[in-house]
């Protein structure tokens, strides 16, 4: 499916360069962040409208959209992802502060006061940790409030703009290539792209400026979670070494603590029932312990040993789903291991009679034939 940079734009496939700038320039303003602070549908439009102009916005890129598609630029040259409005920032800027002139949204490099800037923001790094998982969270979730020790910027630090790349982030340098001069950009390695450097810090904090704090973190643990899954919660990981940056994630995994008895098979949980040898032969009525709760079960008489008994929908959710899977209990006869003289002289008693002689369930071929004759 390719996009309609035209339509998204809202001009005609013969509109001119001047008349692409303007529309983009009109739409660029209606959904400027600055003026729909935190709604993503609109930072979305400004993202799409800067692919479109970006395409349409330039001559030779256009004819080959106008001739091809987007396929024109299946083998690279084609919009920019923007990963943020910020992105398009560094992006435009030129174009924006031609539109806007300096200080709408903070195009101003000089500008701190706007969270929207040439300035980068960097982000904290993430930080893991890894968390026991029993069956009850498997099958219910549930929240978890866990201690994590979080680096933070000390409260005295300050920060200054980087003289190297004056807070830019990044290093232009011209190189000289039998194909003429090329400019690259690269990080800035005297402050890491983070277009900042300390000017003070605290006794007792990092190179940084950082400090360590421990801080309760609610972790919602959605039901079917399962080992192997891993949990985001945004930022609550590092602070970001700036002023305006953005801490890093808490990522979360888990290791799965679940009583040996208890097998899980897709959505599907096993366990098994130990009876004893008059329970079998009786029938017999059982409460089992299972993470949906306490279960009674009533098994006539005579259990077989090795029979399964199946209750739907009471195994392991699906993903953040309803959907449950079912449990599967397993029978298991356990026989006496020791006998006193009265058992024996019961069983060798039993040996011959009619009703514990062993019969097939199904009479064989020959079985049938002898029946008939005799
Ligand atoms: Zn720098």
């Amino acid at each position: 499916m390719g996009k309609d940079y035209y339509a998204i734009l809202g001009v005609s496939r013969t509109a001119s360069q001047e008349e692409i700038k303007k529309a983009y320039r009109r739409l660029a303003i209606k959904y400027h962040p600055d003026r729909n602070p935190g709604d993503r549908a609109a930072e979305e439009k400004f993202k799409e409208a800067a692919e479109a102009y970006e395409i349409l916005g330039d001559p030779e890129k256009r004819a080959k959209y106008d001739r091809f598609g987007e396929a024109a630029f299946a083998g690279g040259g084609g919009p920019h992802h923007y990963e943020d409005v910020e992105d398009i920032f560094r992006h435009f800027s030129d174009i924006f502060s031609d539109f806007f002139g300096e200080g709408f949204g903070g195009f101003s490099s000089r500008s701190r006061s706007s969270s929207y800037g040439r300035r980068p923001r960097v982000k904290g790094t993430d930080l893991r940790i890894r968390l026991n998982l029993s069956l009850e969270d498997i099958v219910r979730g549930g929240e978890r409030k866990i201690k994590v020790k979080r680096k933070i910027k000390a409260p005295e630090t300050v920060y200054k703009t980087c003289p190297q790349c004056n807070g830019t982030g990044k290093i232009s340098r011209v190189t000289h290539t039998i194909f003429g001069p090329a400019q690259t950009r690269s990080t800035c390695s005297h402050c890491g792209g983070s277009g900042e450097i300390i000017d003070y810090r605290p006794a007792g904090s990092d190179e940084n400026g950082m400090i360590w704090k421990e801080e309760i973190v609610k972790v919602k643990i959605p039901k079917g979670i399962r080992e192997g899954i891993q949990l985001k919660v945004a930022q609550k990981g590092n602070d970001a070494p700036a002023t305006n940056g953005v801490p890093g994630d808490l990522l979360v995994t888990f290791k799965e603590k679940i009583p040996e008895r208890f097998v899980i098979e897709n959505l599907d949980l096993h366990m098994p029932l130990h009876l004893n040898l008059p329970e079998a032969v009786l029938g017999t009525s059982k409460t089992i312990e299972t993470p949906h709760g306490k279960i009674k079960l009533n098994l006539e008489a005579p259990v077989e040993p090795g029979k399964i008994l199946r209750i739907p929908g009471k195994g392991i959710p699906k993903l953040n789903t309803d959907h449950y899977g079912d449990l599967y209990i397993h029978v298991k006869v356990h026989l006496p291991r020791k006998l006193s003289k009265e058992d024996i002289e019961y069983f060798e008693s039993k040996l011959e009679d009619e009703n514990f002689k062993v019969k097939s369930k199904q009479k064989s071929f020959f079985q049938k034939i002898h029946d008939l004759f005799s």
